[in-house]
């Protein structure tokens, strides 16, 4: 293949096609190959590959709109009061203060740049968070399997597809072995589709009746296949549907919806209260264009429109630092929701283990052995034939494997004693097999057998396997089976935290008409059990250790055996000797109400079937929890949807549910999901910190304005003041409290409830009460540089209120602790912002080309230290306010939370 020949192409002669009046499904598996030059066994050339993609396109389908730059900068400039204030600026300007227009004009597209770097900044995060968790493909190319980028596909690509993978362009079926698609995606039809290869008839057929084409966007449930690309990106079926599909609908967060819907509250008493002090102004005699400019600068200043901005940009960082990591956010109110988890239910196997497994021992004719002996009497020959042949591991030089760690690690014990896997198959090729499910237990494989006979492997759940099984092989023969006994050793084995799978065969005298499980797999004869070790993760157990500390429950659910699953989940400090392990077969005697009163004493499932996982979900939330589950198999995606926090595995987990998922272990690693919730909870409190500031320094405003007059004052600050406060004093030291630290003993306290208003534990209480305080403090100094007769107390009152509103988020850095002993240490963006706002404000009092537009005057030392020395007292207040929040806490709290 070297590509000299085009493709056939469509009549457009943009992409390839099949004959005219023979569809893709009418073509064999040969025409296939030979309509889109490619070769099943190893795929496309590189070179054939990038040309086919410049020409063909990228596999992906056409974008939503998504906001350019330039809307995004007109966005920040929509903003009506905004607009109105401009409006008003020009007049201003026309009636004879053209410095001022200039100003404001000038303040407000500084904000509107702010904004936007702030937004732009955010849509890029988001949108390489979803490039990250972009779906990936598993084809053949070259002669190697690889993995890649679904969009990187081009037509002729030979793409592998097994249970749980999202199929990821059109294909025509070329190999399949119990493959069963489910198209409701398509067709609406949830019933998965076996697939076939056989070409079907030259007619055209509805979609669902295809069978030899896997689309695009449905999934594969059961078996597994391989498949020639016939179309990718929008020439494909779902592309043809969906013209325009955005594989993300913008949502808000439930903390988005609530500070908005606070924010228009907000914004209506603002704006009531910007009416009074403009009349107000007026009856005083104060000039009305003045005071219609100062009304409307607060009204821009204090109204928090960018509440909602903040709460996506601290989120979108928020997620962008998890996945550093190794926790990918595919829905970003995960990341609030993080923060309230109050369960964690998480599988074992690669979860809190490290999926790392080893044969440690087999049980063989009654007694327990490490490895196979030298000698190998009955039934050591079968033993080790069919840990290589019932396989499905790929073996890699000597001593290595691919595939699932169990299969790998049976793989390898075979290989230890000479029996490997290539040279056995060359002789006992699989001639069919029923392929393994989490539901099933178990598998098995039909090989060529003495005498044109057929031999079937069949390996699994000890339970699973031995209830079928009829006899015993022992060194004298077979021999009759004693289930319980075997059951007895599997359960012993278990108990020292092994996975214990069984091992049987049965000779057919031929290849059976029917291949299904029912008739395939009974009258065995039972040959060993094998004891693999999977060691647990070690940090794993800090990890659990720190979820108790949090508030936070851990349960184990595995589809492994109840005895392995308390020593698993005993070494981690998950169970205790006195907790029940509960299995499947219990969980489903029990009503949703016994399992409902029962749910939150249990902390460890077994021989769970993964559609069981919903009922512990739904039990666990309907008592007001919220519940973390992880999950990696095709049939673990509704309960990663229902769960609060669905969590799939990047590593070893399916498309299924990764799809399925709010957020992907990119390590598969428990300790991950813990990490992520310390950062959910970091940035809901760094949120909270933020709005604590804005609200705090804008009451602190309006009170100066509004109570200046009721104490006799004139309006203390200018319009420019104000603009200047909400962008500089605001803006950058507010900005900078979403990169704070989390602060020490985040992960000592209980988890925050979901409905828990953001005002709660004393937010609003603080508003007022450091508002008034800023406001009082700034009309002091008013009052008494006024009525000491100083030419500059305007210039005073407009320092002292922006110092303030410095020492105040230097102070709300942390809840509770003091400043001066806060760890960890600085935030150097905070710092950096205070100290250039400080730089900058110095600027407007000594440079004298600032002079006429901010409307100052140098200040003397002497003034200049008053200032600051008054401007300390918010900072101290709030060190106070912490100070007893610290008392109250240590006589109130538990001696771990203090
Ligand atoms: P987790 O702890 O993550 O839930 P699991 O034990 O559920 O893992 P599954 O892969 O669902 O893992 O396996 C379920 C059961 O099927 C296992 O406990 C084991 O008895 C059996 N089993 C696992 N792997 C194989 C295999 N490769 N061949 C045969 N049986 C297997």
């Amino acid at each position: 293949m070297g590509g000299a020949t085009p493709l056939p192409t469509s009549r457009s002669g943009a992409f390839p096609a099949p004959p005219v009046g023979q569809p893709w499904h009418a073509r064999t598996v040969d025409d296939i190959q030979h309509d889109l030059d490619t070769r099943i066994e190893c795929g496309l050339e590189a070179e054939d590959i990038s040309r086919r993609r410049a020409a063909y396109g990228p596999n992906a389908l056409t974008e939503g709109r998504r906001r350019g730059p330039l809307r995004l900068l007109l966005d920040q400039c929509a903003d009506f009061m905004v607009l109105v204030l401009l409006a008003a600026a020009v007049v201003a300007g026309f009636v004879g203060e053209p410095q001022d227009t200039v100003a404001i004009a000038v303040i407000i597209a500084a904000n509107a740049v702010l904004g936007f770097v702030q937004e732009y900044r955010a849509e890029r995060a988001v949108a390489a968070l979803k490039a990250l968790a972009a779906p990936r493909a598993r084809v053949r190319r070259g002669g190697e399997v690889v993995a890649v980028a679904a969009c990187e596909l081009v037509p002729g690509d030979v793409v592998l597809l097994e249970a749980g993978s999202a199929v990821p362009a059109d294909l025509r079926v070329v190999e399949a072995v119990q493959l069963r698609i489910e198209e409701a995606a398509l067709t609406g039809e949830s019933q998965p589709v076996e697939k076939g290869t056989a070409a079907l008839g030259a007619s055209e057929l509805p979609l669902g009746d295809r069978t030899n084409l896997a689309y695009k966007g449905t999934l594969v449930t059961y078996g597994r296949g391989v498949g020639v690309v016939v179309g990718t990106g929008m020439r494909t079926e779902l592309g043809r549907v969906a013209t325009l599909l955005s594989d993300e609908e913008e949502v808000e967060t439930p903390l988005q919806r609530r500070l908005r819907r606070f924010g228009q509250r907000l914004a209506l008493a603002v704006l009531a209260l910007c009416a009074v002090i403009f009349a107000v102004g007026l009856l005083r005699g104060e000039e009305p264009l003045l005071m219609f400019l100062t009304a409307l600068s607060l009204a821009v200043a204090a109204i928090p429109e960018a509440l909602p901005a903040v709460v996506t940009v601290s989120l979108a960082f928020g997620a962008r630092k998890m996945v550093r990591q190794h926790a990918l956010i595919r829905r970003l109110p995960a990341v609030e929701t993080l923060g309230s988890v109050t369960y964690i239910c998480s599988d074992k196997t690669g979860t809190l283990t490290q999926n790392r497994m080893r044969v440690e021992a087999f049980h063989v004719d009654g007694a327990l052995v490490g490895a196979a002996p030298q000698a190998r009497p009955d039934p050591w020959p079968l033993v080790l034939t069919s840990l290589a042949l019932n396989n499905d591991a790929v073996p890699r030089g000597e001593d290595d494997g691919e595939g699932d760690p169990t299969e790998v690690a049976l793989l390898l014990a075979a290989a230890a004693a000479g029996f490997r896997k290539r040279e056995l198959e060359a002789r006992m090729p699989r001639l069919a097999e029923i392929p393994f499910s989490a539901e099933r237990a178990r598998m098995s494989t039909l090989h060529p057998g003495a005498g044109g006979g057929v031999m079937v492997f069949t390996k699994g759940a000890p339970e699973q396997v031995l209830r079928r099984c009829t006899a015993r092989l022992s060194a004298a023969g077979t021999v009759g089976l004693d289930v319980p006994e075997a059951l007895a050793a599997a359960a012993e084995m278990a108990a020292r935290g092994w996975r214990v799978l069984a091992l049987a065969y049965r000779r057919l005298p031929g290849m059976p008409a029917d291949r299904s499980a029912a008739v395939v797999e009974r009258e065995l004869t039972f040959l060993a059990l094998v004891g693999l070790l999977d060691p647990p993760r070690a940090e794993a157990k800090d990890a659990v250790a720190l979820c108790q500390s949090a508030g936070i429950r851990v349960v184990m659910i595995t589809g492994d055996h109840p005895a392995t699953a308390r020593a698993v989940a005993g070494s981690l400090g998950i169970v205790d000797r006195e907790d029940p392990v509960v299995t499947g077969p219990e969980l489903a005697r029990l009503s949703p109400e016994e399992l409902a009163a029962h749910v939150h004493r249990i902390r460890a499932y077994a021989r769970v079937a993964p559609e069981q996982k919903i009922a512990i979900v739904k039990a666990l939330q309907g008592r007001g929890e919220l519940v973390a589950m992880t999950g990696d198999g095709v049939n673990d995606a509704p309960a990663l949807r229902r769960a609060d926090i669905g969590v799939a595995m990047g590593r070893s987990g399916t498309d299924v549910a990764r799809e399925a998922a709010h957020m992907v272990l990119l390590d598969d690693d428990f300790s991950t999901i813990v990490a992520a919730v310390r950062e959910g909870r970091r940035i809901f409190d760094n949120i909270r910190k933020f709005v604590k500031y804005t609200l705090t320094s804008n009451a602190g405003e309006i009170w100066a304005l509004v109570l200046a007059p009721v104490v006799g004052l004139p309006t203390p600050l200018l319009p420019i003041h104000i603009l200047w406060v909400n962008l500089v004093t605001d803006g950058l030291p507010g900005l900078a409290l979403a990169l704070e630290p989390a602060e020490r003993g985040v992960m000592q306290r209980p988890p925050r409830h979901p409905h828990e208003s953001i005002f709660a534990h004393g937010l609003w209480q603080h508003a007022v009460w450091v508002g008034l305080l800023l406001g009082g403090v700034t009309l002091a100094t008013q009052a008494a540089a006024y009525h000491g007769g100083s030419a500059h107390w305007r210039t005073m009152t407009f320092t002292v209120l922006t110092l303030s509103q410095m020492g105040h988020v230097l102070a709300i850095r942390s809840e509770r602790e003091s400043l001066f002993v806060q760890r960890p240490g600085p935030n150097r963006p905070l710092l950096g912002a205070v100290f250039l706002t400080f730089l900058l404000q110095l600027a407007t009092l000594y440079v004298p080309a600032l002079h006429p537009i901010f409307k100052t005057e140098p200040l003397s030392l002497a003034e200049l230290i008053v200032c600051l020395g008054v401007s300390t007292i918010v900072f101290a207040a709030v060190e106070v306010e912490k100070w007893m929040a610290r008392r109250g806490a240590g006589l109130a709290a538990p001696a771990a939370l203090r």
